[in-house]
Formats: structure tokens, C-alpha cells, sequence
């Protein structure tokens, strides 16, 4: 089988390609789901993968979940799945900040509640969630009260960000040893109808400028994301598939890993943007090429069932 050509996959290919990997890596939003509801067909190709013996994986980029909200998610919505299953960047986060950073002290989080809850099940205190208690009129700015525990700056999604979280962040990244570290950079969440509202990477942007550094990510593309399931589950890289929507998280995740690559065209990017990538000539854009694509993961189906 050739690799990084974006062939539709079909027919006898499909088998082919299931029968070449143990695992199968799945992204979450605009591949198994939209939003709230899940893409028809795909609790089936899950069930049958794992009825087929195959590891499957859950990956998001997505930090507003724990992955105990993900499995409740996932079940809601028909999928057989397990807490240990989902990768979320609320829990990868915690897990780099814990094993890869060794950190010990506490984080300025700009983040979620559930980015707080997993980092605490790693045993690492977080302060700042929620709205900022300090109003703007109260004191001159740049002394803002800061925590002398703090060690790093995390910014994931955080609906409650404003100028004056902004400005803590800065504060606390103006400490030369300040760990700073963000969950993902997808600067759009696309929702339906062709609608769109800013994703995190806009606010880790908005740190990153203000302090004058440049964030370490732990979500797709970034490695960590799959080193976090391999780890833990002893894959082999060359015998896993990785099925996502974007090109620029999910594809470009599973080339730089080794991975086999599948794009669906359910979710953000399409063939097109995966062709002109391939006939670029550029390096940096093939490697946002996937070895195959299908319409939907539904199209996985009759390969499973016959
Ligand atoms: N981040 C947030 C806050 C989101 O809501 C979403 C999608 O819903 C994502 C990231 C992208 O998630 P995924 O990696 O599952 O496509
Ligand atoms: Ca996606």
C-alpha cells in the first residue's frame, strides 16, 4: 500500500489496511461526533473494531472535559467506551506537567473546571478558575495580588478569560522559571451551519503575547499526544491508524508519529485542501498529507461486517 497519497479508501483496501494495525486512534469532534450528536454509523465501526480484537482510543484536543465527562459523553451517545480509552488535554496536560515537567508547585490556570479536577487527580493545585476576583478599579494593575506558589502558566479553553487573567498570566510568566503551557492551538471551534467562535489557541496567543513567549502545547500535533496513549498501552506506531478531520492536527500528528493516517470528510478539512497539499512539493505541507480518506468513518462499515 502506498503511503501519503490520499487515496479513497474502499473496497478490498479497507480490510487491508484494518488488518495492518492493532489500534485505532479516533479524534473526537467531526469525526465520531458533531457537537452533541454523534456521525451515523460510527458507535457500530467502534463496537466492531473492538468486537474485531482492535485497541480503540478516543484523542481530543478539546480541555473542557474530564475523561470520566468524556465516557459519560461518549456512552449518552451509544459508543462503547472506557474512562482509560479517552485522551483529552485536560488529562494529557496534567500527565505533561506531572511526569514530563516534574512539576511540584502549584498552576495559574487559565482554564476550565475540569482542566482543575485533572490536574488535581495528579496532585497539582490549581488556582485562577473561573472569573477573576480582582476588578479593575481596585488596584494599580501591575501589582495584582500573585500566588508565591504558582509555577507555571497553563492556558487551555477558558470561557471566563478577560483582560485582567490576561494580565496575571503576564505577570506570573514575567518569572524567568515560570513553566508556561498550553493545551492546544486550534484557533477555531466550527460549528454548524458554517458557523465558527475563537478557539483556545486565540487566547494562548493572546499569553503568549503579552508575556513575550511562546507556549510549550501538549495537544495535536504536538507528539506528547500520542506518547501519552503509547506509553501507557505499549502501542507500536507503524500498527496504529489515526482517523481525524483536520489535516493540520490529526494528519500531521499521525505522520510525525509514523502513524497510518486516515481523513474524514464529516468534520473541517477536505480532499481538496489534502490534494493540494500532496501536489505542493513543500515537505512541511506533505506531511499534512493522509495515506487515505472516506466521506464518513460509516464507510468503514461493510468491511466489518461481511
Ligand atoms: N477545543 C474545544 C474547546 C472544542 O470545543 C473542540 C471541539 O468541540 C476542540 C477543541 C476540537 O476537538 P477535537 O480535537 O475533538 O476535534
Ligand atoms: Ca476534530
Amino acid at each position: 500500500m502506498s503511503g501519503s497519497q490520499c487515496a479513497r479508501l474502499g473496497g478490498p483496501l479497507v480490510r487491508q489496511l484494518l488488518d495492518s494495525v492493532d489500534s485505532v486512534l479516533f479524534d473526537c469532534d467531526g469525526v465520531i461526533w458533531r457537537g452533541d450528536q454523534a456521525i451515523p454509523g460510527a458507535a457500530r465501526v467502534i463496537s466492531l473494531l473492538k468486537q474485531r480484537g482492535k485497541k480503540v482510543f478516543f484523542v481530543t484536543n478539546n480541555s473542557t472535559k474530564t475523561r470520566k465527562m468524556y465516557a459519560d459523553k461518549l456512552s449518552s451517545l451509544g459508543f462503547d467506551a472506557a474512562e482509560d480509552e479517552v485522551f483529552g488535554t485536560a488529562f494529557c496536560c496534567a500527565a505533561y506537567l506531572r511526569s514530563e515537567c516534574g512539576l511540584r508547585g502549584k498552576v495559574y490556570l487559565v482554564g476550565s473546571d475540569a482542566m482543575r479536577q485533572e490536574l488535581e487527580a495528579v496532585g497539582i493545585q490549581a488556582v485562577g478558575v473561573g472569573p477573576d476576583p480582582v476588578s479593575g478599579k481596585q488596584l494599580d494593575w501591575a501589582s495584582v495580588p500573585l500566588d508565591p506558589e504558582v509555577q507555571a502558566v497553563v492556558v487551555g479553553f477558558d470561557e471566563h478569560f478577560s483582560y485582567m487573567k490576561l494580565n496575571r498570566a503576564m505577570q506570573y510568566l514575567t518569572q524567568k522559571d515560570c513553566l508556561f503551557v498550553g493545551t492546544n492551538r486550534d484557533t477555531r471551534l466550527p460549528l454548524e451551519g458554517g458557523k465558527a467562535v475563537p478557539g483556545t489557541g486565540c487566547l494562548l496567543q493572546a499569553v503568549e503575547t503579552a508575556a513575550q513567549r511562546q507556549a510549550q502545547t501538549v495537544g495535536k500535533p504536538s507528539r506528547f499526544m500520542f506518547e501519552c496513549v503509547a506509553q501507557r498501552f505499549g502501542l507500536r506506531p507503524e500498527r496504529c491508524l489515526m482517523v481525524g478531520d483536520r489535516l493540520d492536527t490529526d494528519i500531521l500528528l499521525g505522520s510525525a508519529c509514523g502513524l497510518k493516517t486516515l481523513l474524514t470528510l464529516t468534520g473541517v478539512s477536505t480532499a481538496a485542501e489534502a490534494a493540494a497539499h500532496r501536489d505542493s512539493g513543500s515537505a512541511e505541507r506533505r506531511a499534512m498529507v493522509p495515506d487515505y480518506y472516506v466521506e464518513s468513518i460509516a464507510d468503514l462499515l461493510p468491511a466489518l461486517q461481511g
